[in-house]
């Protein structure tokens, strides 16, 4: 809003620098601006900028006197469709809108009844979006163009708040787990900042967990394992292990099949040598592009790896015990009451305090406070909930066909 009033443009990637010439300027304003970027060859909000600059009006602006008939028009359809309606163009209508802060069209904004309307401004934005089942920012817009109000958080300063509430003691309850059971480092940046690395969070037990069931499968003993296609007990060395073909081979007598100890896993093609480092990343709160970036192979091959490892521990531990100290490419975010306007549910991380503790921001009241004021003022632990899981859809297919 405050870049609107100063009339500066939305950032917008599409606008590029292009070296205006006085041939190129003479032609702004004689046509509209997407007609003169096709004949230049270069993008039309461009165009836009560097005739706005020059204080030239687009074309068709001019024609259009805007009666009070035609701004009741706005906003009840697309720009477009009032626009061919009008005869002028699109950007026309859409400047006459922004300057009557009028919202722009969606199918939600038909759904605005006077009894909807009149919740506005009742309670807080994101409240009132869930009640009508709108995005909290649909909401914002309609009450900003009816020019509501907000609800007004506790009318008390937070720092009085804060300063009151010294006193009172800190919930004791682990801040750091969802409820899935799953543990994040709530400290933990969600995602990497210029030049700084991710702190390493590996969890030593999963990894001795995993580098001895991984020491088991690529073993080099001679002895048989029972047949992983038929599970029978009646199986042979046939091959010891040689040159390209470092693990020992068997066959089973019952079904007739050869293997060797990766068969019947999900590790089964997996490429080997990676794995004793991917297991060291599985634990760890990163993202997938950074552990594909550690580990020098793509980000598809890291999300197969993660799938397979989560079935594989699975498969080893069905209580889950295991499977649950996986965190690469899982996100989570933390949920407590408001200490200021009481919205309790989800809220984004935001920075840091001046303690260097993580600050969280209530999306209803706008308010930013720390983890501990926000702890000590709710009274109650700051809970975690998984809001970004990339393994769990394919996860939850494949242990539903097994
Ligand atoms: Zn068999
Ligand atoms: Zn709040």
């Amino acid at each position: 809003m405050r870049r609107r009033k100063l009339g500066i443009a939305p950032f917008n990637t599409a606008v590029v620098w292009v070296a205006w010439t006085k041939k190129m300027d003479a032609l702004l304003g004689t046509a509209p601006d997407p007609v003169i970027a096709a004949q230049l060859r270069i993008p039309a909000p461009s165009v836009g900028t560097r005739r706005r600059k020059l204080g030239i009006a687009q074309v068709g602006n001019a024609v259009v006197k805007w009666t009070a008939e035609m701004d009741a028009l706005l906003g009840t359809a697309s720009d477009g469709t009032i626009a061919s309606q009008l005869g002028c163009i699109p950007e026309t209508v859409g400047e006459r809108r922004h300057k009557l802060r009028i919202a722009r069209f969606s199918t939600a904004a038909l759904t605005w009844t006077k009894q909807r309307e009149a919740l506005l401004g009742t309670d807080t934005d994101p409240a009132i979006a869930k009640k009508l089942d709108l995005s909290p920012g649909q909401v914002r817009l309609r009450r900003q163009s009816l020019g509501i109000p907000t609800a007004k958080p506790h009318p008390e300063a937070l720092k009085k708040i804060i300063a009151r509430s010294g006193a009172l003691p800190v919930p004791s309850q682990s801040r750091a787990t969802t409820s899935t059971g799953r543990q994040f480092l709530i400290d933990q940046p969600h995602v990497q900042r210029a030049r700084t690395e991710f702190a390493d969070t590996e969890d030593m037990a999963l990894t001795a967990y995993l580098e001895r069931e991984l020491a088991e499968v690529y073993s080099k003993s001679l002895h048989p394992p029972s047949c992983p296609y038929c599970r029978s007990r009646r199986t042979i060395l046939q091959q010891k292990p040689h040159g390209c073909h470092p693990l020992p081979r068997f066959a089973c007598r019952t079904c007739k099949q050869n293997f060797n100890r990766v068969a019947g896993t999900p590790l089964f093609r997996l490429r080997a040598a990676k794995l004793p480092l991917f297991i060291r990343l599985l634990s760890q709160q990163i993202p997938y592009n950074v552990a594909a970036r550690r580990l020098g192979v793509s980000i598809d091959a890291i999300q197969n790896w993660a799938k397979k490892f989560r079935i594989w521990l699975l498969q080893l531990d069905p209580t889950g015990k295991w499977e649950k100290k996986v965190r690469l490419g899982i996100k989570a975010r933390p949920h407590i009451r408001c200490p200021r306007c009481g919205v309790d549910g989800e809220k984004y991380l935001n920075g840091y305090m001046p303690n260097g503790e993580r600050r969280l921001c209530c999306p209803a009241c706008g308010t930013a406070f720390g983890i501990s004021d926000a702890e000590r003022l709710a009274q109650e632990a700051v809970r975690l909930e998984v809001f970004h899981d990339p393994g769990k859809a394919a996860l939850d297919t494949e242990t539903s066909d097994s």
